[in-house]
């Protein structure tokens, strides 16, 4: 099966029609226009997702399943309704496949904990990268601590790519476990993750993709990407904070015990024995996010409709005009410049500290992150303590280029 729901159209996006589905866009910024350029941390939300969200509350908000009433109905179908829509965002293979958890990090909490934990005894080993976000570290440092497992990390070249003969050499007879970054947030990296899923196939090693960057900016394929796992969070494609998914192969979250234990999970209960749901539901304990997961679905209808393929030709056309302004900036360093690479740029400059860049930047209406980005082990491989990161989203356009390269010149006449 395979479903393709972006509509295919080649033709350029229309940003200037776009950006005006952002209210929060429309507002000037200390005295500038606003370039918004830090949706790596977190994207804006167009009109679409704040109706979804608000609507929700407004007109049939209550909580989920069980209810007899149509108030519970109409909120169970509207947030049961956005499995079917994360289902063709991924062309995955069934709803069921489709777990909402708070966002990436507790979906790869969940699979650390429900799927690898039980099968890692001392000796064995989970293998990552080193351009992990800490979410995609630690809670693997937590399990294979406990578990008397190790942590190995395949290593970053210089140029930011990943080491593809070094990660090949590190898989051995003990790797029980492979769990990449598909695109990093530090460096715009984009990993070639169908290549890995294709090695570990051959050994029998199942991989966890983390999908954070990659699902806001590109189509993701769960029948072309080889993997066993998958994950995002929707603050980052356009939905709200505080929801995300899990994808998972239905033949791993059948066999794999729950992650948290409550309400919603459960078949039966006695104070002998609990016996589960079958997933997705046993691993949604508790009241979820409803009105978020919902607003979540509008996300990803907003981005299909668009288009994800013209989401990213345009975000890379704006990495290839950036890369050159910024040339001219006297004493700019850019760490990561992979050849394959998505809207991101990570920098330093000779004179002055990032965060000194990011508030002057900010005086000019710019809007970067300046820090480790939760990638410490990272920042330690290109020996700096941190970074400036500018990040493109779909509303994104030259004019922010020009501003955050104005910024920069600033910066240099101030510092340099
Ligand atoms: N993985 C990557 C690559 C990320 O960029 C992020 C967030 O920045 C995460 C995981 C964690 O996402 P969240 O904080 O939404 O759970």
């Amino acid at each position: 099966m395979s479903v393709e729901p972006d509509p295919v159209n080649a033709e350029p996006l229309d940003v200037q029609q776009l950006r005006g589905d952002f209210p929060v866009l429309q507002q000037p910024m200390n005295g500038h226009r606003l370039a918004f350029l830090d949706s790596a941390a977190s994207a804006q939300k167009p009109q679409a997702v704040i109706d979804a969200e608000r609507g929700c509350y407004e007109r049939y908000y209550a909580n989920i399943h069980r209810g007899v009433y149509q108030l519970s109905q109409q909120s169970t179908q509207a947030y049961e309704g956005v499995r079917e829509i994360v289902r063709q965002f991924l062309n995955a293979d069934s709803e069921r496949e489709v777990v909402f958890v708070r966002g990436a990090t507790e979906a790869i909490n969940l699979v650390a904990q429900s799927f690898v934990r039980p099968m890692l005894g001392p000796g064995d080993e989970v293998l990552i990268t080193g351009m992990e976000h800490h979410a995609n570290i630690v809670p693997w440092q937590m399990i294979t601590e406990v578990t008397g497992a190790r942590l190995v990390v395949a290593p970053v070249l210089d140029d930011g790519q990943l080491d593809m003969d070094a990660l090949r050499e590190r898989i051995s007879d003990r790797t029980r476990f492979i769990s990449v970054v598909h695109v990093s947030n530090t460096l715009g990296t984009i990993n070639p993750v169908e290549a890995i899923t294709a090695l570990a196939r051959e050994r029998g090693i199942p991989v966890l993709v983390d999908g954070a960057q990659s699902a806001p900016h590109m189509t993701v394929d769960m029948q072309a990407l080889g993997a066993d796992f998958y994950c995002f969070s929707a603050h980052k494609t356009y939905g709200p904070s505080g929801a995300g998914v899990l994808w998972g192969r239905l033949e791993h979250l059948e066999a794999m015990p729950p992650y948290q234990g409550g309400g919603d999970m459960i078949r039966t209960v006695t104070f002998e024995k609990t016996e589960y749901a079958e997933p997705p539901q046993r691993f949604e304990a508790g009241t979820p996010n409803i009105a978020g997961v919902i607003a979540l679905g509008a996300g990803l209808e907003y981005m299909m409709g668009i288009g994800r393929n013209r989401i990213l030709d345009h975000e890379v056309g704006l990495l290839e005009y950036a890369n050159e302004a910024i040339k001219e900036i006297n004493g700019l360093r850019v760490i990561g410049t992979a050849p394959d690479k998505a809207g991101v740029i990570s920098f330093v400059m000779d004179h002055a500290h990032p965060h000194d860049i990011g508030t002057i930047l900010d005086m000019e209406g710019v809007a970067v992150r300046a820090g480790h980005h939760c990638t410490q082990p990272l920042m330690q491989r290109f020996g700096v303590p941190a970074t400036v990161r500018a990040s493109f989203g779909l509303y994104n356009d030259r004019a922010d280029v020009d501003q955050l390269v104005a910024g920069l010149r600033k910066v240099n006449e101030l510092f340099g």
